[in-house]
């Protein structure tokens, strides 16, 4: 990825988010506390105002400072999580990554958040959407494909009931919506599939 590839992919990050961050919101309003689309917000618009910096890095570099950028300005708990998710594969990426490599970092970084966040698949959090984009991945799956997969596990976080962040304090009444990090992680699985297209 060259660095004006990746200035374009923060640029369309956030400007994904910005474009969901209501929806996002209302999501978190329902089950949790209403500031999953402003945390969002707030990160991916730090992360586009340095945008040069992160994109004159190389890849794993650049992963690894994004990454603290959303620690630092997310806040909530999906800021160290998804802060965990980039700086893990920033760690674990190499330079010039193909498919295979990818996928494997992506592996490890999904289980970086997983020990973060205590917490697995099944749990209606973001580890809903990561783990089956991961899957997809590694069965050659087209970007495409992928982020429609990527959708259809946030809205397969509807009927389950949340054993992890605030959502989980509402028990069953945690049922019949969707989980906010789940729906913010499938835009972004899309984001990036649009942006980098088939070459990984
Ligand atoms: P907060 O819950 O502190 O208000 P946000 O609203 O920004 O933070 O983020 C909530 C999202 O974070 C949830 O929708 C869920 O996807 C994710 N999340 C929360 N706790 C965990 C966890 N322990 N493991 C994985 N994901 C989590
Ligand atoms: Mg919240």
């Amino acid at each position: 990825m060259t660095a004006l590839d990746l200035s374009r992919l923060i640029t369309a990050a956030a400007d994904t988010i910005a474009d969901h961050a209501e929806e996002l919101t209302a999501l978190d309003q329902a089950i949790g506390d209403g500031d999953h689309g402003l945390n969002m917000k707030r990160g991916f618009e730090a992360v586009r105002a340095e945008a040069d910096l992160f994109a004159a890095k190389p890849l794993p570099d650049a992963l690894k400072a994004i990454g603290t950028k959303l620690v630092m300005t997310v806040g909530g708990a999906s800021g160290p999580l998804f802060g965990t998710l980039f700086m893990t594969l920033g760690k674990e990426i190499p330079a010039g990554p193909d498919r295979a490599s990818l996928t494997v970092a992506f592996g490890k970084a999904i289980e970086a958040v997983a020990a973060r966040g205590k917490s697995q698949v099944g749990q209606k959090t973001m580890l809903d959407v990561l783990q089956p984009v991961h899957d997809a991945l590694a069965e050659g799956k087209t970007a495409a494909e992928i982020a429609d997969i990527a959708d259809v596990a946030a809205k397969a976080t509807v009927p389950m009931k949340a054993l992890r962040g605030r959502a989980s304090f509402l028990g069953d009444r945690s049922i019949g919506h969707m989980d906010a990090g789940a729906r913010s992680t499938a835009l972004l699985v899309r984001t990036v599939g649009q942006a980098i297209g088939e070459d990984a």
